[in-house]
């Protein structure tokens, strides 16, 4: 099972992988954690990407691209993933295509969590409240000035691949503003219910549907 988890920041995606890893044991791969990681390692992609981090930018897709390159050839990533935080731009989405055409695969659906930007707003900035109340250690992106040039980077580039997707017929839509049990029954709901073990041709694709939207 190939999936990729679609929204903006803070529409619960990384809630929703962990929930999929369990179900269909195949692995999530965040390119956010992932980039993090080499930024924490002061790894030459870690020292060029940490700037656009902190400002809530997109790192260049090449970058993207290429982690993501490697991270799915390794023997965890056969049995299929769950995309968290990639592709984000159209030219990534392009370049996954062709990746996953080159190996004969294609993806199962990707899951739009969808969700009211205000609401969003006030759910983040209401949980990094309660972090720092607890005194918990939030990420240097986590602040209400850098969430909102993450808004508009989701808006401007991430956005169109919701018409990408839907051009594709993989697209499934969920209502990411409902309580999380029920996202996640949304999601359960619209997936594929018996997901072939081996890889899925690109060209079955399924008709797309939208629920709760
Ligand atoms: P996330 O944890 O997915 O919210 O990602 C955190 C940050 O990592 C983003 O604000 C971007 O700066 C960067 N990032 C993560 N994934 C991508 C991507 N696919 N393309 C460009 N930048 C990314």
């Amino acid at each position: 099972m190939r999936l990729i988890l679609l929204g903006p920041p803070g529409a619960g995606k990384g809630t929703q992988a962990l929930r999929l890893v369990a179900k269909y044991g195949i692995v999530q791969l965040s390119t956010g954690e992932m980039l993090r990681a080499a930024v924490k390692a002061a790894t030459p992609v870690g020292r060029e990407v940490q700037e656009i981090m902190a400002r809530g930018g997109l790192v260049p897709d090449s970058v993207v691209v290429s982690i993501v390159g490697q991270r799915i050839e390794q023997p965890d990533a056969r049995k299929g993933f769950i995309l968290d935080g990639f592709p984000r731009t159209v030219p990534q989405a392009v370049a996954l295509d062709r990746m996953l055409a080159t190996r004969g695969l294609g993806l199962d659906a990707v899951i739009e969590l969808r969700v009211d930007e205000d609401a969003l707003v006030r759910r983040i900035e209401s949980r990094i409240a309660e972090m720092k109340e607890r005194g918990e250690e939030l990420r240097p992106d986590d602040n209400p000035e850098v969430l909102h040039n993450r808004l508009r980077a989701y808006r401007q580039q991430t956005a169109p691949l919701i018409a990408y997707y839907r051009h594709q017929e993989v697209l499934r839509t969920v209502n990411g503003m409902a309580p999380i049990a029920d996202v996640t029954a949304a999601i359960d709901k619209v997936l594929p219910s018996d997901p072939p073990a081996g890889a899925r041709e690109a060209d079955g694709k399924k008709k797309s549907e939208e629920l709760n939207s």
